[in-house]
């Protein structure tokens, strides 16, 4: 994509503006979310992907994939991931959050650049956590 998005645009959620054009934000929650939420942060040993503090916080990259929305099948590392507060903050800064005005429940998502931190940070932790577990005496 060319303005640095993600390849999500379109065709996801039309039901979540409701008739008074409200975007209803509830929608991009599932039942289910505190315990996925929980795995992500237990995948990285609770440490933030992007600073290694610990992580309070659990950041959805995007809300829709080639299968639509993704609330309640969100699978950490992939589309969820762990943040400590002030690095949530920089998720959402403009430089890393695409707004989507027309469907800004599913649409919204990632820059594609923040998103290859938040993976390198995500397999950098895990990679951590991991070894821990295969290798106790390393
Ligand atoms: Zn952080
Ligand atoms: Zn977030």
């Amino acid at each position: 994509m060319q303005d640095g998005s993600l390849p999500l645009k379109n065709g996801f959620g039309a039901h979540s503006l409701n008739g008074n054009s409200v975007p209803n934000y509830e929608a991009r929650y599932a039942e289910g979310w505190s315990e996925i939420s929980a795995l992500a942060k237990e995948a990285t040993g609770h440490r933030c992907v992007i600073c290694d503090r610990k992580a309070v916080e659990t950041h959805h990259a995007l809300y829709a994939d080639g299968k639509g929305a993704i609330a309640g099948r969100e699978i950490p590392g992939v589309h969820v991931f762990p943040l400590c507060g002030d690095c949530h903050k920089e998720a959402h800064s403009v430089e890393n959050w695409t707004k989507d005005p027309i469907e800004p429940v599913t649409c919204n998502c990632s820059t594609v650049q923040f998103y290859k931190r938040l993976r390198k940070g995500w397999l950098e932790r895990c990679y951590s956590v991991e070894r821990t577990l295969f290798y106790p005496k390393d």
